[in-house]
């Protein structure tokens, strides 16, 4: 029997919920405050007024007390009516879910696959608003990384799609998988609404939503007939008591929490974020290339273009994924994230998203490589190497 090694910080490399920082654990750790006066609400100011710039736009955000799934019903409920027509643009799973979201509330929804292991063709997309001439479709919904497939959208591209067909739609864009991790410009991609949730790039536990409506989102909320009390943007005013924003009590803790988290990526600086993820995933990348081998492992999503900054989809061919996760788990206290839907028990994920270093991602990217010597798999080469060699000509710029 092997000798477990697996004592210590265990590293926990699934995409979400992802590593919190101490320094955000311990902003939580804190007795119940007054939620009427006093500390809480300049917290609550804080976090408003830090949203804006996290999505890049000049559009005040809103805060849910909720995961992901919240933030999604936020987003439709506050912009359609029942009867509307949506357009989903899927890559994997998640935006096909938001749209089972947005039927079950009683949208029509149209789905729009991308094809396997590729991001949403946005000529596809041009030609069915083109074939829209009394614009049915009220809304296009789409995700900015499917992290079941880690295939990334090109969000300006699909905008230009939209306009080119001079359709109008609302926009509106799942950025879970990549707010805080990739570039995301709301305003200067002409984005009508993006929402977010906390545990992913946020570095805070699950708890808490984003959503950032622009002013075209704002004003189809007007006349939305699926609006409901709780969600409703018009109810949750700054103008009025403090926990108004929060249709009830405030989610204190998570307050203090997203407080810190905001803080640290302020202090890191949204760029040096966004290019320190574009690093680390270069460095898995090589490593799976590496690795590669005809009937052996590879990375899911073939284009370059297309590929996530914040998870990395492995394809594992005949290898056993759920062996190699289990060593790497039991053995060498690394979780790695399993495979969804057609590749199940065929693939891993990897999330490097948030508070993640070169360390970690080549401690996990090790134990993988360890894991699969052990299994006797074939490997093209040293993924370890590539990876190292990758860091390393970041290093070398001067
Ligand atoms: C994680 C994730 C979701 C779901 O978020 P929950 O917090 O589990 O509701 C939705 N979309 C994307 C892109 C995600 O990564």
């Amino acid at each position: 029997m092997p000798i477990p090694l697996a004592a210590g910080p265990e590293i926990v490399a699934i995409p979400g919920p992802s590593v919190v920082p101490a320094r955000v654990l311990s902003a939580m750790h804190r007795a119940m405050p007054d939620i009427y006066d006093g500390e809480l609400l300049s917290v609550t100011d804080e976090v408003f007024d830090a949203l804006p710039g996290l999505a890049g736009t000049a559009n005040r955000g809103f805060v849910t007390i909720s995961n992901g799934h919240g933030a999604w019903e936020m987003a439709l409920s506050n912009t359609l009516s029942r009867g509307d027509l949506v357009l989903v643009l899927n890559c994997g799973l998640f935006a096909a879910v938001w749209g089972e979201m947005a039927s079950f509330n009683g949208a029509r929804v149209e789905l729009v696959n991308a094809e396997l292991g590729r991001a949403n063709d946005p000529a596809q997309l041009e030609q069915r608003l083109r074939a829209d001439p009394h614009h049915q479709i009220k809304a296009v919904l789409t995700v900015h990384v499917d992290t079941s497939s880690s295939v990334r959208n090109d969000i300006p591209a699909i905008r230009a799609a939209i306009d080119a067909a001079d359709h109008p739609a609302l926009l509106m864009v799942d950025c879970i998988a990549t707010m805080g991790c990739e570039r995301f410009l709301m305003d200067e991609w002409g984005v009508d609404l993006a929402l977010a949730a906390s545990q992913k790039g946020l570095m805070t536990p699950p708890g808490l939503g984003f959503v950032w409506p622009g002013a075209r989102a704002l004003e189809a909320h007007q006349h939305a007939d699926m609006r409901t009390r709780y969600w409703d943007w018009t109810a949750r005013t700054e103008h009025g008591p403090h926990y108004l924003r929060y249709c009830g009590t405030p989610p204190i803790t998570h307050l203090f929490a997203i407080r810190e988290a905001l803080r640290m990526i302020a202090e890191e600086g949204l760029e040096p974020r966004w290019a320190r993820h574009r690093v680390l995933a270069d460095a898995i990348r090589a490593a799976v290339d590496a690795w590669s081998a005809p009937g052996g492992l590879s990375l899911h999503v073939a284009e370059p273009s297309e590929r996530a900054n914040s998870v990395t989809t492995v394809r594992t061919g005949e290898v056993d994924a759920l062996e190699l996760a289990r060593i790497c788990t039991e053995l060498m206290g690394v979780t790695l994230g399993i495979g969804v839907r057609e590749f199940d028990g065929r693939s891993f994920r990897i999330g490097h998203m948030g508070h993640v270093n070169a360390p970690m991602v080549m401690g996990v990217l090790g134990a993988i490589e360890a894991a699969l010597s052990s299994m006797g798999v074939a490997i093209g080469g040293s993924g370890v190497a590539a990876a190292a060699a990758s860091l390393a000509a970041e290093l070398a710029k001067t």
